[in-house]
Order: structure tokens, then C-alpha cells, then sequence
């Protein structure tokens, strides 16, 4: 498969090249160059596949031409190490439990599968000799642990997570930086912009890049962003298989518009979801965009649901391209919905009150958005996309009752924390890399 950017000023590029560089050279995204269409017959026999059956013939259809379907099955299986169960909140309304990887967010799956497949492209690379690749995440906390978890141990490749001192919670912390074997806990003093900022000045420079193999891994990569598309399929098999016969309509708690736009690719390949609603904090571009048909970035603004605090959704390039630049065509798929962060800690506590069932804030988002907008007919099933113990503060505020903490995160709290310490201006964490890479 070949993949173009969607700025299209650049060659395309093979899978490869796609993956090790995250960002076309003319800063556009990379798509398929075809998105595939499953036979009848796989949509068909979905409700007795598992998860894990399912997410392989997806990946056959995505990756086939490049990864033989045995090294497929394997990628898939270690991916999908954990279940997404999709559980009943309340009368045609389920929650799509994304949380339970390593991390408890729904970051774990793309991670892992991105980090797998790099491998396996490492280790195939023609030209013999097999260069390791160095992922560099700038991170406030959630897709910097969900990284480094999903890459652990992974041979080829090393990992720097840089993260503001001070500024990320105990958990996410320790989810980063007691790991060691090949993940490299970077402490920047400085705030998450700092990070960023030194992430991006890597990639541009050349002695670096001419030193060492550099890639991303956040959503723009499209072995990372890709792979969501599999619980998608998951979700529709196990509300089939329960007996639904409704039209079902996929609710997700959107930031960067990764996740999302992962599920339209899966409708584009065939997977029955009428229609999908993209539900915003107050961070409501994508919302305003479908309003009005203008696309106006701008500054993000912190609220509970912090995952979701981007004010230029970098996945947005693909919707439009996905849907050729048409906002009409955009509506007719997608639909928006804004919560504020009083309507979150409302929504939590009614949701616990009313089903037994406690949310995250950003599955909270979710489930408020689904259970306004889904009309006689229709199933639903919303994104849960963390497990509410991550968001200590907010569960207690929102419902005065403190969140079950699986065992999982407390035994990362217990273990050794090691970080580099760097300062934020780029010549010494240039040095850093050069040093160790
Ligand atoms: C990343 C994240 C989101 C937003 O997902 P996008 O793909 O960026 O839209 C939502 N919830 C949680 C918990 C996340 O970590």
C-alpha cells in the first residue's frame, strides 16, 4: 500500500517510510492510498468472531500488501492483550471500556500495535543491517505513559519521554519512569510547551536526524492512529451479538480526533455505524466547525476532561480529506456536542446515581453527548476512554466517593522511580541524544 499526505506536495510514501517518519516532508498526514472494503461475508460473521479475530481481519485488510497475515496475527495478538468489553449503562445506551491495557487508557492499543509494527519493519528493512529507531513524546502526562508502556521491551527500539518536572500526577509519573529496559525518562524543567517545543526542534535538525533514527508516535502516525479502528468492529460484533437489530451510532470523547476518525475509516470499510457523534469539552473547534463550516483553531483552555484540551485537532487534516473537503458530506457522518466542565461532574454523579456506573470525565462527555442525541431506533455505544481511578480529584468532586483503584496503577506507584533531569534549552538535550544514541 501506498500512502499520501494530505497536503499532496509530496511523493507518496511506502508503509515504511509512512510509519519511521509519522509526518509527511510537507507536514500533511499520511492516508491509504485505498481504503479497502471488507466482503459482505466478514460484516456478516462478525458477531461470533472475537475481538482479537475481528481486529486481524482488519489489519489484513489495512496492512496485507506489506506484512504477511502469520506476523499480522501476532502483532494483533499482542495488541489486544486485554479486553474492550462493552458494557450495558443503561437502556440502549453501553460504554465501550477502552481502559483496561496496561495504562488503563485507550492509548494502550494504538501504542502497542505502533510499536510492534515498527519492529517488525525494522527488523525486515531492506539494505541488511538494522538501525534502531529512537521515538521521542513530549507528554503532559497521558499519551507519554500509554507510549512508553505499549513500547517496553520492544527490540529496535528506544524510547524518550519528556515530561514537565513537577507538573505530571504521581501515577502518570511512575507510568513513565519505572520502567527502564529501553524507555528513557526525561524530566525537562519546564512546562509542556517546553517539551513540545524540544521535540519538534529534534526533528528539524539535521545533525540529528543525519545521527539518528528519529520518529513521533502520537496520532499523526498512522500505525498508531490505524489501529483504533479495531475496537470499532469489536463493538459493533458484541451489540450484534447480544441481539441488537437497531441502527447503532458510535459516541467518542474527541481531542486530537484521532480515535474518531479511526472508527469513519472503519465505516468506510464497511462496518455498519450509521452515524458517529464527536463529543467536545469547552475546546469546541471541531464543533464550531460543523456549526458555521469555518475551521478556526485556537489556544486550548484546561478543563477536567484534560485529554481532550487541544484547540488544533491534529487529526482534522484526514476527517476533511476523508470526506473531500466537504463540511455537507462531514454532517451527514458526523454529528457535535459541547459539555462544560460543570455539565462533566453533573454528568458523573447522575450516571452513578441513576445506573451504579461510574465515568471518567472524558467518558462522562461521551455518555452525556449519546444520551442526548440518540433517537428512537438506534443503539449507542460511547468511548470510555480511561478508567475513572486516573482522575482521582475529579471523581471525588463530581461524586464524593472515591474511585476503585485496580491494582494495576497502585503497583506502579510502589516501584523505582529514574528520570534524567534536562534543562529546556535545545543544545544540552541535543548533546543528551547525541550522547546516548
Ligand atoms: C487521548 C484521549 C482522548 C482523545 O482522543 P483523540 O484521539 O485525541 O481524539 C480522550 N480521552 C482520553 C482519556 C484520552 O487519553
Amino acid at each position: 500500500m501506498k500512502y499520501y499526505s494530505t497536503s499532496h506536495s509530496c511523493p507518496e510514501a511506502s508503509l515504511e517510510e509512512a510509519v519511521i517518519r509519522g509526518l509527511a516532508p510537507d507536514k500533511g498526514l499520511y492516508m491509504p492510498r485505498t481504503i479497502p472494503t471488507l466482503p459482505a461475508s466478514f460484516i456478516e460473521a462478525l458477531p461470533s468472531m472475537s475481538l482479537t479475530e475481528a481486529a486481524t481481519g482488519v489489519a489484513k485488510a489495512l496492512f496485507g500488501e506489506d506484512i504477511p497475515g502469520s506476523d499480522l496475527e501476532s502483532i494483533v495478538e499482542s495488541t489486544l492483550s486485554f479486553d474492550c468489553p462493552v458494557v450495558k449503562v443503561k437502556e440502549g445506551i453501553y460504554s465501550l471500556e477502552l481502559f483496561h491495557g496496561p495504562t488503563l487508557a485507550f492509548k494502550d492499543v494504538g501504542a502497542r500495535f505502533m510499536a510492534r509494527m515498527l519492529s517488525y519493519l525494522l527488523s525486515h528493512r531492506k539494505g541488511g543491517a538494522s538501525q534502531s529507531v529512537n521515538v521521542l513524546v513530549a507528554t503532559s502526562g497521558d499519551t507519554g505513559s500509554a507510549v512508553a508502556n505499549g513500547f517496553l521491551g520492544v527490540e529496535g527500539v528506544r524510547v524518550f519521554v519528556l515530561y514537565p518536572k513537577g507538573r505530571v500526577s504521581p501515577v502518570q509519573e511512575s507510568q513513565i519512569a519505572t520502567l527502564g529496559q529501553n524507555i528513557t525518562a526525561l524530566q525537562v524543567e519546564g512546562n509542556f510547551d517546553d517539551c513540545q517545543a524540544l521535540v519538534k526542534a529534534a526533528f528539524m535538525d539535521g545533525d540529528l536526524r543525519s545521527a539518528m533514527l528519529l520518529t513521533s508516535a502520537n496520532s499523526i502516525n498512522l500505525a498508531r492512529f490505524l489501529p483504533q479502528s479495531f475496537y470499532y468492529f469489536g463493538a459493533y460484533a458484541a451489540l450484534r451479538a447480544m441481539g441488537h437489530k437497531e441502527d447503532i451510532v458510535a459516541c467518542v470523547p474527541s481531542g486530537n480526533f484521532g480515535n474518531i476518525c479511526s472508527g469513519l475509516i472503519g465505516k468506510r470499510m464497511g462496518l455498519p455505524i450509521k452515524r458517529f457523534i464527536a463529543s467536545n469539552n469547552l475546546n469546541d473547534v471541531f464543533f464550531q466547525y460543523l456549526r458555521s463550516g469555518v475551521y478556526s483553531p485556537r489556544e486550548s483552555i484546561a478543563t477536567y476532561a484534560n485529554a481532550m484540551d487541544v484547540g488544533a485537532p491534529s487529526n482534522f487534516a484526514r476527517i476533511l480529506d476523508l470526506y473531500g473537503g466537504s463540511v455537507n458530506e462531514i454532517r451527514k457522518d458526523i454529528e457535535g456536542y459541547v459539555v462544560d466542565d460543570d455539565t462533566i461532574l453533573r454528568t458523573m454523579k447522575e450516571c452513578l446515581d441513576e445506573n451504579g456506573y461510574l465515568l471518567d470525565p472524558h467518558g462522562a462527555c461521551a455518555y452525556r453527548a449519546l444520551s442526548e442525541g440518540i433517537k428512537d431506533g438506534e443503539v449507542g455505544f460511547f468511548c470510555e476512554t480511561a478508567h475513572p481511578a486516573k482522575f482521582p480529584e475529579v471523581v471525588m468532586k463530581a461524586t464524593l466517593t472515591q474511585a476503585p483503584q485496580p491494582e494495576r496503577l497502585t503497583a506502579f506507584l510502589g516501584r523505582k522511580k529514574e528520570s534524567v533531569t534536562i534543562g529546556k534549552d535545545f543544545p544540552s538535550f541535543k548533546e543528551f541524544l547525541l550522547s546516548v544514541g
